[in-house]
């Protein structure tokens, strides 16, 4: 070996010792997060288009009936929406071909963004490939293009509203949970001139819970605030054509921004914001994250479409879904079991450790053909760790059956705490 070998063998030692580990480094995340109980497994499913809600689990080989699905009425596999979905396809084929901006705007999504706007009682909408995105992407422009924006953020938002406002560096405060008092003692305090924006939801996904939407509207306006209203577990469900909590409680025109999913009870993919014509044609300028990625496949916006006009017509999804969360909510109760206090479609059944509901899970997927997943921090607080149960109107009365059976035994065999009687 000559002298320069030897050089560049012994540099490139000392490389190895000064830099990072990067495969021990995530190693050891991993094995923390198996410690704590809430490593992820993710089931390998496959739906079975016409059966919902069954689906081949590839985990144990079989059927299991889902009962942790978004696709709350099913509206994924609705005849309907398959048609509108297999038609698009054939006219137009698989992709947008483009941004919005250059080449990607087909005339499924100008249909898609008028429906949406209607539904809302809006002049306009936009849409985005997810509703993840949505709210990263106007929440993050709004408060960062607007100059001295102040962000009020209720401590219960979904991550996807928290990464929006962080990614604007906004100043922000969190009142708390549905709380217009405390939201009012923070504006309060805060410089008049400055511009606000106030975030929240109308259903909150994990505890089930339903925001006072008017009263927040009422301190908003209070105070000369924006609102943005994050209705994703609402659009479909609530109000007379599934314009969600605030057409329920007829505030859709008192809030600046209404934020919705195509993906959950609209069974496709894609997100929103409706509100205002100058409102929209701004975020349509000037929302990276609307502007620099390719739009939604058409046949996609074409399926959402006629999912959202659907349920805009139709009773029937969420009379039959509100019967049946009613029927899951007393046959569990009346088992004994520790459901949660919820005022929606969600139906939390509290655990109260990461390792029992994930056992939990198991035992329910292998003993009893049942899926349901576990929900652990820091999807919700610690100690509160849960199994998340959405009923939809295709589950049937033997269904529910099985499910009360399947939550006793469980309950039984971990020996868990059950409600108190
Ligand atoms: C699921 C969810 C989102 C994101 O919507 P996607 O269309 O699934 O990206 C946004 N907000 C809340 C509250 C959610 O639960």
């Amino acid at each position: 070996m000559g002298a320069c070998a030897r050089l560049c063998y012994r540099e490139n030692t000392n490389l190895a010792q000064a830099t990072m580990d990067f495969d021990s480094f995530f190693s050891k995340r991993l094995d923390a997060l198996h410690a704590e109980g809430r490593y992820r497994v993710f089931a390998d499913l496959e739906r079975r288009c016409g059966r919902f809600p069954r689906a081949l689990d590839h985990r144990i080989g079989a059927e299991v009936t889902v009962w942790c699905s978004n696709d709350y009425l099913g509206m994924g596999q609705h005849p309907v929406v398959l048609a509108a979905i297999e038609a698009e396809m054939r006219r137009t084929g698989a992709g947008a071909g483009g941004t919005r901006n250059i080449s990607g705007t087909s005339h499924a999504h100008v249909l898609l963004e008028r429906e949406l706007a209607e539904l809302h009682g809006r002049e306009a909408a936009l849409v985005f490939t997810s509703g993840f995105v949505a709210n990263d992407a106007a929440l993050s422009t709004l408060a960062s293009a607007i100059p001295g924006m102040i962000v009020l953020s209720d401590a219960m938002n979904h991550a996807s509203m928290i990464a929006g406002i962080r990614n604007s560096r906004a100043e922000r405060h969190i009142f708390r949970h549905s709380d217009p008092a405390h939201l009012a003692e923070l504006l309060e305090g805060m410089p008049r001139e400055r511009p606000k924006l106030v975030c929240f939801e109308s259903v909150y996904s994990m505890d089930g819970d339903i925001a006072p939407l008017a009263e927040m509207c009422d301190v908003a306006d209070r105070f000369g605030a924006m609102t943005y209203l994050d209705e994703v577990h609402a659009v479909g469900l609530y109000g007379e054509h599934g314009g969600g909590i605030s057409e329920r409680d007829g505030v859709s025109h008192r809030l600046t921004v209404i934020q919705g999913t195509l993906a959950k009870a609209f069974g496709t993919i894609g997100g929103y914001v409706a509100g205002s014509a100058l409102m929209v044609d701004f975020l349509r300028g000037h929302a990276p994250g609307f502007i620099f990625t390719s739009s939604l496949p058409p046949m996609l916006a074409a399926g959402a479409l006629a999912a959202v006009r659907h349920l805009r017509e139709s009773q029937a999804e969420r009379t039959a879904h509100q019967e049946r969360v009613a029927a899951v909510k007393r046959r569990l109760g009346e088992a004994g079991l520790p459901v949660m206090p919820s005022t929606s479609h969600i139906v939390p059944v509290l655990v109260g450790d990461a390792g029992l509901c994930r056992m939990a899970s198991d035992l329910l997927l292998r003993n009893h053909n049942i899926y349901v997943q576990p929900i652990n921090y820091p999807t919700v607080p610690r100690g509160t760790e849960r199994l998340r149960v959405t009923p939809t109107p295709l589950h049937s009365d033997d269904d529910i059956a099985a499910l009360v059976a399947g939550f006793s035994d469980v309950w039984e065999l971990l020996q868990m705490r059950r409600a108190a009687p």
